[in-house]
């Protein structure tokens, strides 16, 4: 059993995809070009936003943001403590103070009272100006952006939304990735929407931003590449890329994302009785980039992940270490009283094999073996 199988997919869609490669490498232009203006095309129509800018990868697509906002050193941004590095790196990256802000029990996602709290801390002491608020969609839930644009509209900020685990989900209808002032995703190959490499997009209905956006990844291009009127980066999908991702966007609506939400139905059945299953709130709906878990202690759930490798079952622990804790950020002061939430989730979360290939027998098989321990 794989934690997230890549193969089985490319192995439906293998002549498709094999298809689409080789049409690029026949017409000779490997950089932009058609699969690349049609993929943002689609993407955005998917999404419901103006715009779709896409980039090197999902971190860059953050940094890109960060730039097209002009948001420098001076400026706080607040950020998840629980999420992958990326998120408060690219604040750092662009000379900017991350301020990170406990997560919610139940969700793992930023918490908006606990966001509020943190504005108001930085705004009295005075030292930074309060600029971006990042929520993450961690593992595929939407992070409660009703609550967090009312928030960033009475204290003035931008929301940044990171999508990069969050691609496909939804709030009552509207789309993950349409949230804020401009969202963002990776196509790393295990994201929900993942190319053969690396890639990433940011989406925004911004006409400033979008135009901004295409210079910052340019070189800062003016009226063209070698007219250059900021300091940019190079930051391009291939062009191989965006034309595998055009098969794979066509997979995903088909039935790659109800696949992860039946594995999901399937594992919450069987578990919810025995562990702490995810919470999905009323009129969420997740793309499941994981399927995570939670036990009572540390000790548990590494008992726990032993005994499902016994069993050849892979598992995975996002995330291991809280944001404020990472060497990286060291000479940012922290209290731990404001870090209760991650750093109990670190202790005690557990992730699942899932991905849209997943069988039912093989769903059956992960749950006997936690049944099995948890009746030890
Ligand atoms: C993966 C990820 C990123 C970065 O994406 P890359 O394409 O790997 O650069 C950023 N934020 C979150 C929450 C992620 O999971």
């Amino acid at each position: 059993m794989q934690f997230r199988d890549l193969k089985a997919q490319y192995t439906q869609y293998k002549s498709v995809i094999d298809d689409a490669i080789h049409n690029v490498l026949n017409t000779g232009q490997y950089i932009g070009g058609k699969p690349v203006n049609e993929l943002e095309k689609d993407l955005a129509e998917y999404v419901g936003v103006k715009h779709c800018i896409t980039c090197a990868n999902g971190t860059d697509a953050l940094s890109l943001v960060l730039m097209a906002w002009d948001v420098k050193e001076g400026d706080a941004v607040f950020v998840p403590d629980f999420t992958f590095f990326s998120t408060g790196e690219v604040v750092s990256f662009n000379g900017a103070t991350p301020v990170f802000v406990d997560v919610d029990e139940k969700t793992f996602n930023i918490d908006p009272e606990k966001l509020t709290q943190s504005i108001e801390k930085v705004n009295k002491e005075g030292k930074l100006n309060p600029k971006v608020v990042i929520p993450v969609d961690l593992f595929g839930l939407p992070a409660n952006y009703n609550e967090i644009e009312k928030i960033a509209k009475s204290y003035n900020l931008l929301v940044l939304e990171d999508g990069a685990q969050g691609f496909g989900g939804n709030i009552n209808g509207e789309m993950a990735c349409s949230f804020g002032n401009a969202a963002t995703t990776s196509f790393f190959p295990a994201k929900p929407l993942g190319c053969y490499g690396d890639g990433g997009a940011v989406f925004t209905d911004s006409d400033e931003t979008a135009e901004m956006l295409r210079s910052y990844k340019t070189h800062g291009k003016g009226e063209n590449k070698y007219d250059n009127v900021r300091i940019g980066i190079n930051s391009r999908l291939d062009t191989i890329q965006a034309a595998i991702l055009q098969v794979k966007l066509h997979a995903f609506k088909e039935h790659e994302l109800d696949g992860v939400n039946r594995a999901y139905q399937l594992y919450s059945e069987r578990l919810q009785n025995i562990v702490e299953t995810p919470f999905i709130p009323e009129g969420y709906y997740s793309s499941f980039a994981q399927y995570t878990i939670k036990l009572v202690s540390k000790k548990q759930r590494n008992a726990l992940q032993d005994k499902l490798k016994e069993n050849n079952i892979p598992s995975m622990i996002y995330y291991t270490k809280p944001m404020h804790r990472q060497q990286a950020f060291s000479d940012l002061p922290f209290d731990e009283r404001d870090f209760p939430v991650t750093n109990k989730l670190c202790d005690t979360v557990l992730s699942l094999p899932m991905h849209p290939y997943l069988k039912e027998g093989e769903i059956t098989r992960v749950c006997d073996v936690i049944q099995d321990f948890m009746s030890d």
